[in-house]
């Protein structure tokens, strides 16, 4: 993984970086709210060193809002469509934004019913999924999501990308602690990652992915080139990963990974896919005490040798940047306030 620790001591504080992402946002065509949820997202994974979703990713955004490909002025369309059931067209914007129109429902539904299921069609997830579920378990629920994406992966013995990097995310409460937060791609890396690895120059570890005629390769410009990534963990992750692909790709009303067509939107790169997210109410499950059950084995966890908790990476990143700002490169500061005033000057 590209480390935090690899960008220059330059510091910004977590609002000041907001308020600058905001800035481009909406001087890219976004809505007012669409800036100020995606700024949050971006900043805050820059904050807690999720690099591969924090400010790298700006040009990216731009170039789909500015090419038309993605709305940032779309306004969800949110149904209850049963008990526990809600359907979110995002009309071609954001996910995050979808999200938070249908936040009030999804924890009414909890309320009312223990479950919520959350199927988001339509949608553009270009982030981590962690800012999805997080704000869940710290209310005290489990809440797990999962996207599919951009075709960019081959099944176990394939040729052919057929899977988005398709990532899932869950998060739960915790006694006398954060939450126990994971958030992993089902591919070997995020392609984020694997952007990152190329502009840094370095060599992805054996096993990552494939060139375009399918041969086995460490070079991340090959695999970004016309090669695609594999899955994790063999047969298995695949399998994972096509449950992710017909959970957020299907089930939901979203379209599959290799359908999405950039063909007359030059510089897009958001990928157009689905998003299904399930919370729930451990309460209902008949444990008095998931908290203190959660604590018991994430104890037992580390007991049993394992290093650290997933998640608590980013967590210690946090609480380093809330102490003495966010580290990032003087350069990419620089391009991001180029790209505020070339956005202004173009509005
Ligand atoms: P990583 O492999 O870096 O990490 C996966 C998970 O494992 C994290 O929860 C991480 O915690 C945890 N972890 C890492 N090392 C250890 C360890 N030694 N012991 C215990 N836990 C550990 O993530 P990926 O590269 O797979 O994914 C990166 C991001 O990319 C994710 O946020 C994902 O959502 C995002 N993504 C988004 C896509 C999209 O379409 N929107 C597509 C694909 C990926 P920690 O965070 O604390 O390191």
């Amino acid at each position: 993984m590209i480390e935090a620790d690899d960008r220059e001591d330059v510091r910004i504080t977590f609002e000041d970086l907001k308020s600058l992402l905001r800035a481009i946002f909406v001087s890219s065509g976004t809505s007012l709210d669409t800036a100020y949820i995606l700024a949050e997202n971006c900043a805050g994974c820059e904050r807690d060193g999720a690099l591969s979703h924090g400010i790298f990713r700006m040009p990216g955004y731009v170039d789909s809002l500015r090419s038309g490909w993605v709305s940032g002025q779309a306004v969800p369309a949110v149904e209850r469509f049963g008990p526990s059931f809600i359907r979110i067209d995002a009309r071609n914007g954001f996910a995050q934004s979808a999200l938070a129109s249908a936040d009030p429902m999804i924890r009414r539904a909890v309320r009312e019913t223990g479950i919520a299921i959350a199927a988001i069609r339509n949608s553009h997830h270009f982030s981590a999924l962690w800012p999805d579920v997080e704000p869940f378990a710290v209310d005290g629920y489990f809440a797990m999501t999962m996207v599919n994406g951009l075709a960019n992966v081959v099944p176990h013995g394939g040729r052919q990308a057929v899977f988005g990097t398709n990532p899932i995310a869950f998060a739960v409460p915790v006694e006398c602690s954060g939450p126990l937060v994971v958030d992993q791609a089902t591919s070997v890396m995020a392609n984020g990652e694997v952007r990152l690895h190329a502009l840094a120059g370095k060599a992805v570890p054996n096993g990552t992915g494939v060139d375009r005629d399918g041969k086995p390769t460490t070079d991340p410009h090959q695999i970004l080139a016309g090669g695609a990534l594999n899955t994790f963990g063999g047969y298995k992750g695949s399998s994972i990963a096509l449950f992710v692909e017909i959970l957020a790709g299907a089930v939901t009303g979203g379209q599959f990974s290799f359908e999405t067509d950039f063909t007359g939107f030059p510089g897009a790169q958001t990928p157009k896919a689905g998003q299904l997210l399930i919370v729930i109410d451990p309460s209902w499950g008949g444990s008095a005490n998931f908290t203190s059950r959660m604590a018991l084995l994430c104890r037992q966890l580390l007991d049993a040798g394992q290093d650290r908790l997933p998640g608590a990476r980013r967590f210690a990143n946090r609480a380093a940047s809330g102490r003495s700002g966010i580290p990032v490169k003087a350069s990419d500061l620089q391009r991001l306030r180029l790209m505020a005033c070339d956005q202004n000057t173009q509005t």
